[in-house]
C-alpha cells in the first residue's frame, strides 16, 4: 500500500475499493462472457463478430488487471473468489446459452451500456476526489464507448446482410 498514496485520497478509501471492486467483478465476468462467446459463435460474420468478442476479452482482462493494480494501491485486497465476483457485480453474467451471433452481440451490448454507466458513476464519484483512480476510469470508460460502437456497427451489418 502507498502510505501517502492512499492519504491524498479525499474520499472514504474502503468505499472507494469496494466499488472499485464491483468494477473488477464486471470486468472478470465480462472477460468470460466474451471469451465464451467467441468459442461457441455460431451464424453468419462468425468470423468477424469472433474475432472482435476476442479482442474485447482481451480488454476487459487488461482493465480487471489495471482495477486489481489501484485496489492493491490503496490497501485492499482484489476479489480473491471467482464466485464472489457473483456477489459483487453490477452487471451481471449473461450466459451465452443461444450462440448466433446475433444474440452473442446483444447481449455483449448490454453489459457494455451497464459498464458505461458504472464507469460514468465511478468518474463522478472520484472527480476532484481522488485523480489517479479518476484518469483510470476515464481511459477505461473510453474502451467501453469504443466496445458498444464496435459490436453495435457489426449488428446493423448483419442485419442488412439477412
Ligand atoms: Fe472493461
Ligand atoms: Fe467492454
Ligand atoms: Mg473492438
Amino acid at each position: 500500500m502507498g502510505t501517502k498514496g492512499r492519504e491524498i485520497v479525499g474520499l472514504d478509501a474502503d468505499k472507494l475499493i469496494e466499488l472499485l471492486n464491483k468494477a473488477f467483478a464486471d470486468e472478470w465476468l465480462a472477460h468470460y462472457q466474451y471469451w465464451v462467446g467467441a468459442k461457441v459463435a455460431r451464424g453468419n460474420m462468425r468470423g468477424q463478430v469472433v474475432a472482435e468478442l476476442e479482442e474485447h476479452s482481451g480488454d476487459e482482462l487488461r482493465h480487471a488487471g489495471m482495477l486489481a493494480d489501484r485496489i492493491i494501491q490503496l490497501g485492499g485486497v482484489p476479489i480473491l473468489k471467482p464466485e464472489d465476483c457473483y456477489k459483487m457485480t453490477n452487471c451481471g453474467y449473461d450466459a451465452p446459452e443461444d450462440p448466433s451471433v446475433e444474440n452473442l452481440l446483444k447481449q455483449n451490448i448490454k453489459g457494455e451500456q451497464c459498464a458505461i454507466e458504472a464507469y460514468n458513476e465511478l468518474l463522478a464519484f472520484t472527480k476532484d476526489k481522488d485523480t489517479v483512480t479518476y484518469r483510470m476510469a476515464e481511459e477505461i470508460l473510453e474502451d467501453e464507448v469504443e466496445h458498444e460502437e464496435d459490436l453495435e456497427a457489426i449488428l446493423e451489418d448483419l442485419k442488412k446482410a439477412r
